[in-house]
């Protein structure tokens, strides 16, 4: 259970390691499953468990560059979870220079320092119009941190250089020299979502642009508005790390939801999945970040 955003945060991380691994000891006692399908491939590809419903091809957007502080858990937890929900997953690694697969029902990008936000910068221009039509065309995405700030209008760094984004949020980023750093809790129409944050950009929204959820601890988008992340149709950017998708299953099945309803043609038909550990996870952490909100205090 480390690594799934609940555990990082500044300072105690030891301690957390050791009550997770309480948390964890408790939920094997109340009957909990654990890991049920093999983690063959690092991706999390691999075939459906029980009866095959489809195949579902993900799409993880630079992972050398961008995919720092656990996101490319994010992609993991997407392939093995639609696997349990009975379809097959497929996982291309899309890095610079490379051909995008045809029939892409969901694409996931993670965080980078501003250098490797330069350095995918080309790339991202060039496949630019391709991710403009998925996401115009209802397909799930979800980009944490940098490749947040790069599916909005631009980043500002703090030394001053502007790298172009693709505009499909409508956020503008500019770096600060106080990053943000430290454990979120965020209140969505999903529930609560617990995650990291670690960067130096500030991001605002465009005046019709929704946010993913309201600061119950952090700093969010920018430390000032009460904000986390942006949402427009399918495509969710959020600065949650950790990775943010382990910990909150609820999360996962809204992306794999849309894009599974179009793998089949059937619609999305879920398996009965054992969330234990995870709830129990989150819950422990949403309780601690409150407590040290009650309190005034930083965690
Ligand atoms: N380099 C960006 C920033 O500092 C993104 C950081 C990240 O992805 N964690 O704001």
């Amino acid at each position: 259970m480390s690594g799934n955003g609940i555990g990082d945060d500044k300072g105690n991380a030891e301690d957390t390691a050791e009550d997770m691994a309480g948390d964890a000891h408790d939920a094997e006692h109340d009957g909990a499953r654990m890991i049920d399908v093999p983690l063959d491939d690092p991706t999390g590809a691999g075939p459906a468990t029980g009866h095959r419903k489809g195949r579902i091809r993900i799409v993880h957007l630079y992972p050398r560059e961008m995919s720092i502080y656990g996101d490319r858990g994010n992609t993991r937890a997407l392939a093995m979870r639609a696997r349990r929900h009975g379809y097959d997953a497929e996982v291309h690694e899309h890095h610079p220079g490379g051909t995008l697969p045809e029939g892409i029902h969901l694409v996931v990008g993670g965080g980078g320092q501003d250098s490797g936000q330069d350095r995918v910068r080309e790339d991202l221009e060039r496949i630019g119009p391709m991710l403009t039509a998925l996401a115009d065309d209802g397909t799930p995405m979800l980009m944490i941190c940098g490749m947040y700030q790069l599916f909005g209008h631009d980043f500002r760094t703090t030394s001053g250089r502007v790298i172009p984004g693709l505009g499909i949020l409508d956020v503008t980023t500019k770096g600060n020299d106080v990053r943000m750093i430290g454990p979120v809790l965020l209140r969505t129409d999903l529930g609560d979502i617990v995650g990291y944050e670690n960067h130096s950009g500030s991001t605002e929204r465009g005046s019709g642009q929704a946010p993913l959820g309201i600061l119950g601890y952090g700093k969010g988008n920018n430390g000032k508005d009460g904000t986390e992340g942006a949402v427009r149709d399918h495509v969710y950017g959020s600065y949650l790390h950790g990775p943010v998708l382990p910990a909150n299953p609820a999360f996962i099945d809204r992306l794999l939801g849309v894009a599974l309803d179009r793998v089949s043609g059937k619609g999305f038909e879920p398996a009965e999945i054992d969330d234990t550990l995870a709830d129990q996870a989150r819950r422990r952490q949403v309780d601690r970040l409150l407590t040290a909100a009650a309190k005034g205090r930083e965690v």
